[in-house]
């Protein structure tokens, strides 16, 4: 068995039921990803069309493909094409034109809000604060679909230093689900990398974005 059939069936058995992994492929090639496939995984997320388009040749549609980098306005058009979720939207105009590509479509996109949970100038989505505001402005589009927010939090370091984040995410979450906004459902809470997916589920994620402990290392 590969190394990384192997990190799938053992990750697959650690998840609690409930808990949707996702696995994180950018800059694994085709055959990598394939491989997670093979091994179980339902889900790949990919953070740069081109690669999508790429696995998406040789996986093809038995998987969904969750987008889960930072999208741009121009990118749009080839996304919606490829992904079953978006769940980086976090402004009003890649809102607004992800449903005006969707509608050319005929289809409706889930998509999920980005939360900036450590609330890092660099980092993109919005402030825990402005969630509502733009699931508000964005809850009648009638091709897409709010179901979720997800979450970064920091990559490295002490896993603890994430579950600060995750919990101010969950609060927004479980707000947004008792505002029950039109059009607008609070399914998905998608938070927890390679480093901290175990905290995430604690504070109540069920989709955790896994590259490395499927993958190996980037870097190596
Ligand atoms: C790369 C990436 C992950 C996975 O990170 P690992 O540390 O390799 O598990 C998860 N979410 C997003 C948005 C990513 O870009």
């Amino acid at each position: 068995m590969s190394a990384i059939a192997g990190n799938v069936i053992e990750l697959l058995g650690e998840l609690p039921p409930g808990v949707r992994l996702v696995a994180a492929a950018k800059m694994r090639s085709p055959e990598e990803v394939l491989e997670a496939v093979e091994a179980g995984v339902e889900i790949i997320g990919e953070n740069y069309v081109q690669e999508a388009e790429r696995a998406c040749q040789v996986v093809g549609d038995r998987v969904q493909w969750h987008f889960i980098g930072h999208l741009q306005r121009n990118k749009v058009k080839r996304a919606v094409r490829i992904f079953d979720v978006i769940e980086t939207v976090d402004s009003a105009v890649v809102a607004e034109e992800i449903n005006r590509r969707c509608r050319e479509l005929d289809k409706v996109m889930t998509v999920l809000i980005e939360v900036n949970s450590g609330r890092e100038k660099q980092k993109s989505g919005v402030y825990p604060e402005a969630v509502e505001e733009l699931v508000r402005d964005i809850s009648a589009l009638e091709c897409i679909s709010v179901k979720g927010l997800m979450t970064m939090g920091p990559r490295v370091g002490d896993p603890e230093d994430a579950r600060p984040c995750f919990i101010e995410t969950r609060k927004v979450f479980e707000r947004l689900k008792e505002l029950g906004l039109p059009g607008v459902t609070m399914e998905y809470l998608s938070m927890g990398m390679t480093n901290s997916y175990r905290v995430a589920i604690e504070e109540g994620a069920n989709i955790v974005r896994v590259g490395s402990r499927i993958f190996g290392d980037r870097d190596a």
